[in-house]
């Protein structure tokens, strides 16, 4: 299960690029990925964290790559979770949102259905 690069997130600092201890890391057409075949998740090395997680200065550039769907699906689950709990006023705002539009279809129904009464 070796770790990979979410390249929506990644900003290409080269930061995992240099601190990789397997040169797992690679460039291709200015995207990094990470090779499974080298990526050792650090075990075996003098890191007791995998450094391009570690490193990485977004929030998700380096993920550990789960090893079957479910696994990959509660992953991507609780990263969203994750972010939107971190938005504390998330669902308050959407909830003004929804509300707003809600009301302003509302009324131009009502308008609508005056008007063809009339
Ligand atoms: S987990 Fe370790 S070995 Fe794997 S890509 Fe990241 S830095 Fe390299
Ligand atoms: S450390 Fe993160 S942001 Fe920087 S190149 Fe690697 S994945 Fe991209």
């Amino acid at each position: 299960m070796a770790y990979k690069i979410l390249t929506s997130q990644c900003i290409s600092c080269n930061l995992c690029l240099t601190v990789c201890p397997t040169n797992a890391v690679k460039v291709v057409d200015g995207q990094h990925w990470i090779d499974p075949e080298l990526c050792t998740n650090c075990v075996g090395s003098i890191h007791t964290v995998p450094q391009c997680k570690a490193g990485c200065p977004t929030c998700d550039g380096c993920v550990k790559q789960p090893s079957d769907y479910w696994e990959g699906w509660f992953a991507n689950y609780n990263r969203v979770v994750a972010k939107l709990t971190n938005k504390q006023d998330y669902w308050e705002r959407w909830f003004q949102t929804y509300s707003q539009k809600y009301s302003e279809q509302l009324q131009k129904r009502q308008s609508q259905s005056v008007g063809s009464e009339a």
